[in-house]
């Protein structure tokens, strides 16, 4: 009884607390296994930002009940942002789950798994669902495990620096999820990132609901540079540490000293993410977005202006409450001057509780949908040929993993963080090695390594 399956929804921070959980229960002696059918705990990590996140993992909950319905031993939880959003009104919908864990409590599932296990050894009812959804202080320093010695390295690994989100967008569930921004220690950060690299590590990405707000509450400036670039600096100085990647971040976290960054410290490559979300001023405003079209376009200048081979990406909604055709005519053509290589498209979803859920002039979906299709293929088209410009030309790859398909290939990473696959060894994994680049799509470039004679 004591295999363990986790399912996780969502962002990288998920990713990041279910691997924390995983590390923590085979710590405790439980086993964690791939295959579901194989589990006899199933613990869903959920995400809200989004009602079909929400409607995904509710319709596997249910599913996995129907098992529990066979096999009354089998354990069934949810964990995570969808578990702290609807609270034990989830009940209503799930009534036979296990455990509910708040987004402050991951590190009590152990505790709660042995708890259940312990009471299902007798032969009386089935416990009731064990509960915990409070806040709880310092809980940001307990998302610290890793895989445990003796796996193979992890090249990349994810370092959650901070929880919380204070910006309070209008359309943004996260400050109800996830509470207020609240940092860990800057010197535990570092020492975790160490063991890492000592274990083969050699890509870190730090991760936060506003990554770029690091420490700004906790920790002093130090030569006119924010807690967040004082700590990039320190993990760059990290011997055999290649490169360090950081989301979410906002654009207004993107101060001069970020900028400089992107100048200074090569392992930060020549990549960054800036969630602009619209392109027209008014909706920025109704959404809480504290930047203008312009300056947000003056931004992107300076961090050309900064490295010139940068590689950018975004997050945009269309659909928003009140967005006219002039709105998104504005993002459009933002978007498509800009010239992003890559972005996350949403279609607005309406989150219960949050400013723009009072909104009126909603958007019909099938403008919405038209909306999306539009920015898709502008993105399809500068992602290709800002890919295809690559092809010929040598880059610098960080191997991370053997790719899926076909056997033999290994996938990694270009400076820009474009996906490459290539025909390489093992051994690789983690080497910075030169590529040539033979083929792009939109996705990702092929390419062959460059054998110095
Ligand atoms: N750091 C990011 C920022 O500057 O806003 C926040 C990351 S957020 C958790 C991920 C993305 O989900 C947002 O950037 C936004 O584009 C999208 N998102 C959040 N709430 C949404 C909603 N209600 N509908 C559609 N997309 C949403």
């Amino acid at each position: 009884m004591n295999r363990v399956h986790i399912k996780t929804y969502g962002c990288q921070m998920n990713e990041r607390d279910s691997e924390a959980v995983a590390s923590l229960l085979r710590a405790r002696g439980y086993a964690m296994v791939e295959d579901e059918a194989e589990a006899d705990v199933v613990l869903l990590n959920t995400c809200a930002v989004r009602d079909l996140a929400e409607q995904k993992a509710m319709g596997k909950a249910a599913h996995l009940n129907k098992r529990k319905r066979r096999n009354p031993r089998f354990l069934v939880g949810v964990l995570g942002c969808m578990a702290q959003n609807r609270g034990v009104d989830l009940l209503d919908r799930l009534p036979d789950l296990d455990l509910l864990v708040g987004t402050q409590k991951f590190h009590r599932v152990p505790d709660m798994l042995d708890n259940l296990l312990a009471t299902q050894s007798g032969l009386g009812p089935r416990p009731k669902t064990l509960v915990d959804l409070d806040a709880e202080a310092g809980s940001q320093n307990e998302i610290r495990g890793h895989i445990s010695p003796g796996d193979a390295p992890q090249v990349s690994a994810y370092i959650s620096i901070m929880q919380g989100c204070n910006m309070h967008c209008t359309f943004c569930i996260v400050p109800k999820t996830r509470g207020e921004e609240r940092s860990r220690p800057m010197d535990d950060i570092v020492r975790e990132a160490e063991e890492l690299v000592a274990n083969g590590t050699r890509e870190i990405t730090l991760l936060g609901q506003i990554v770029t707000s690091y420490g700004r509450r906790e920790f002093p400036m130090v030569d006119g540079k924010t807690p967040f670039v004082q700590l990039l600096e320190r993990l760059h100085a990290l011997p055999n540490l290649h490169r360090i990647r950081f989301t979410s971040p906002h654009p207004s976290g993107y101060k001069p000293d970020l900028v400089a960054a992107f100048r200074d410290l090569p392992k930060l490559g020549e990549y960054a993410h800036l969630p602009l979300q619209s392109g027209s001023d008014r909706i920025l405003r109704a959404m809480n977005r504290p930047y203008t079209a312009d300056s947000y376009r003056r931004l992107i200048d300076k961090l050309r202006e900064a490295q010139p081979k940068m590689w950018f990406s975004t997050d945009i909604i269309v659909g928003f409450p009140g967005e006219a055709d002039a709105d998104f005519a504005a993002t459009r053509d933002l978007f498509d001057d800009i010239g992003f290589e890559m972005a996350y498209l949403f279609k607005y979803s309406t989150r219960t509780g949050t400013p723009a859920a009072e909104m009126e002039d909603r958007i019909p979906e099938d403008i919405a949908e038209a909306r999306h299709t539009e920015l898709m293929q502008i993105l399809e088209k500068h992602s290709l040929r800002r890919n295809e410009a690559l092809v010929g030309t040598v880059e610098e790859v960080l191997p991370q993993e053997p790719a899926r398909r076909p056997l033999g290939r290994l996938l990694g990473r270009t400076r820009g963080y474009r996906k490459v696959f290539f025909d390489a060894p093992e051994r690789l994994l983690g080497e910075l090695t030169q590529v040539r680049i033979t083929k792009a799509t939109v996705a990702a470039l092929e390419g062959e390594v460059v054998v110095n004679d």
